[in-house]
């Protein structure tokens, strides 16, 4: 029977330290300062800012939130993310997603200052992770790397199968466990025998959103799986449910650790934004100040 990784623990840890250091910048009057984009007014998009407002809160982060009519231009938005990056006082960056249909999300985040960019989303960051100068790493890749790290397993030398090869997950989780010199297989929509890789591997890490995926005959016995999926599903009773990737009940027979969902990969990963902010501050706080 698999052990659970306990992503909310995890997070609770990492939201401790975020804390301890913001305070002692803040000592030496440093503020942390995350300014958020929010465009169009939606009641989701409102109550997801509220959240991040108090998450930010609970660990002395500054957070503004910059709400744009739905119909701003592509150049609204730009002005807007251009004006933040040479505001001195703003710290870290976002754009709240999903956008209204009009605006293409890549290019705005292709605006972000790599150093502001708290969700390590602007193209500039990964090739800064490809070339070995991380500034800022994605936020979920970097949420798998820790959960994966909590079980103590040894990422040199491990078989890795990333199942998923998204920009957002799948692509930087395989890079980042390249960087940990795993041996990285990444398997995405044209993998010919899919359970002939994650089969044998030591890690999988199944980032596509797609519930039922990964049965108990896709891991061997022993592995470590780390399911980012989230999808609602409906029940028999006519309730729904948030489920991941992975059929839990059936692989926690055979792996050695698992991540739940809820309550392994998405706490964790709300948790790195608020580190990746840190680190933003303190990289921009290390530098002189006419750069910026
Ligand atoms: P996405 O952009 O739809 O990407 C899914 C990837 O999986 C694509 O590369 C897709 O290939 C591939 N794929 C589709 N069917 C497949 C199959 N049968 N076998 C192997 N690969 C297949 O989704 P995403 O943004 O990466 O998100 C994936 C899931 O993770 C979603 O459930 C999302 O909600 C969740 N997520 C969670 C977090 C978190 O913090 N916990 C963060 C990000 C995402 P094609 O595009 O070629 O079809």
């Amino acid at each position: 029977m698999a052990m659970m990784i306990d992503g909310a623990a995890l997070a609770r840890q990492i939201r401790e330290l975020v804390k301890a250091r913001t305070a002692e910048l803040a000592a030496n009057g440093r503020v942390v300062h995350l300014t958020a984009i929010l465009v169009g007014s939606t009641g989701a998009g409102e109550l997801y800012a509220q959240r991040q407002k108090e998450t930010c809160a609970a660990v002395g982060i500054n957070y503004e939130l910059i709400t744009l009519r739905a119909d701003a231009t592509a150049e609204d938005v730009a002005a807007t993310i251009h004006r933040l990056n040479r505001d001195l006082s703003v710290t870290g960056i976002m754009l709240h997603l999903p956008l209204p249909e009009h605006l293409d999300a890549t290019e705005l985040q292709y605006q972000i200052d790599p150093v502001k960019d708290v969700e390590g989303v602007n193209p500039a960051n990964i090739g800064y992770v490809v070339y070995g100068h991380t500034l800022i790493a994605p936020c979920t890749a970097l949420a798998v790397i820790e959960l994966i790290r909590s079980t103590g397993v040894t990422l040199r030398g491990a078989e890795a199968v990333v199942v998923g090869a998204s920009e957002i997950a799948g692509k930087p989780i395989a890079l980042l466990l390249t960087e940990e010199m795993a041996t990285v297989t990444l398997c995405h929509i044209a993998t010919r025998d899919l359970r002939a890789h994650t089969s044998r591997a030591d890690i999988v890490v199944v980032a596509v959103g797609k519930p039922g995926l990964i049965t108990g005959e896709h891991v061997r016995e022993g592995a470590i799986v780390i399911d980012v999926g989230i999808n609602r599903v409906k029940q028999a009773d006519g309730t729904s449910r948030t489920v991941g990737d992975v059929v839990f009940e059936d692989v926690e027979r055979k792996a050695a650790h698992i991540t739940p969902v809820p309550g392994g990969v998405g706490p964790m990963t709300v948790a790195i934004l608020l580190r990746n902010t840190l680190r933003s501050a303190e990289l921009l706080f290390s530098k002189p100040k006419d750069l910026y």
